[in-house]
């Protein structure tokens, strides 16, 4: 787990104050759905008070759980495509913060990955996301984080919901998994590539520029 802190403060349900670094430290040492993980828990995120951009995906993969850095296989360097971003803008954590639906690796059946824990957003999401109030714009990526995020809001397929974004600007951008096993739904969907990604990367740029009180500077 990769964390700027600082002395801000949080709120544990306790209600007593808590630093930034304290509420890191106890998603560090959850224990919540251990019986559940194929390996002992280990939450993998990117997190800091300052962060403007949050990018929520669907659960580390076993090469992310070995390594400790999300995003870090294929599906991570066409992200970083879409987004137009060097692999150090992606991995700075003042500006941009990385938190998946499942924190820890899931397991695998029959080669695929199982989905997100269920316990984990709900748990941790609501808390992580008040510790950073800087947030200007979430990503939404697959059908885990849209399920979790936008509920019944959410289109009947994902290519609905990602064809329908402007529903759910100016807080949520959703998008498909970009996953080389996606390879058919992008050619399916042309125009993911050619209209969303380019405001994807507008959108982005505005919300890693923008003031603290929420107005992109001219
Ligand atoms: S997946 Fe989430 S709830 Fe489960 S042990 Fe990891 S951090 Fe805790």
């Amino acid at each position: 787990m990769r964390s700027s802190s600082s002395s801000s403060t949080t709120h544990a349900d306790s209600g007593a104050a808590e630093t930034f670094a304290d509420l890191l430290a106890r998603v560090q040492a959850c224990t919540v759905c251990a019986a559940h993980l194929p390996y002992p828990p280990r939450p993998i995120l990117h997190v800091s008070p300052t962060a403007r951009l949050l990018i929520v995906g669907q659960a580390p993969g076993r090469r992310v759980h070995e390594t400790g850095i999300p995003w870090n296989d294929p599906s991570g360097d066409l992200l970083r495509q879409w987004l137009g971003m060097t692999r150090d803008e992606f991995y700075d954590v003042s500006r941009i913060a990385i938190v998946p639906t499942g924190l820890c690796y899931p397991g695998t059946v029959n080669g695929s990955d199982l989905p997100p824990r269920p316990e984990c957003a709900p748990l941790w999401h609501p808390q992580l996301r008040a510790a950073m109030p800087h947030i200007r714009l979430t990503l939404l990526i697959g059908a885990y984080a849209q399920a979790y995020y936008l509920g019944k809001r959410r289109g009947r397929t994902l290519a609905d919901t990602v064809a329908a974004w402007r529903d759910f600007a100016p807080d949520y951008l959703p998008l498909p998994h970009p996953s080389p096993r996606n390879r058919g739904w992008f050619k399916q969907h042309p125009w993911f590539e050619a209209e969303v990604v380019p405001m994807l990367r507008e959108r982005v740029g505005a919300a890693l520029r923008a003031s603290d009180n929420g107005a992109a500077p001219g």
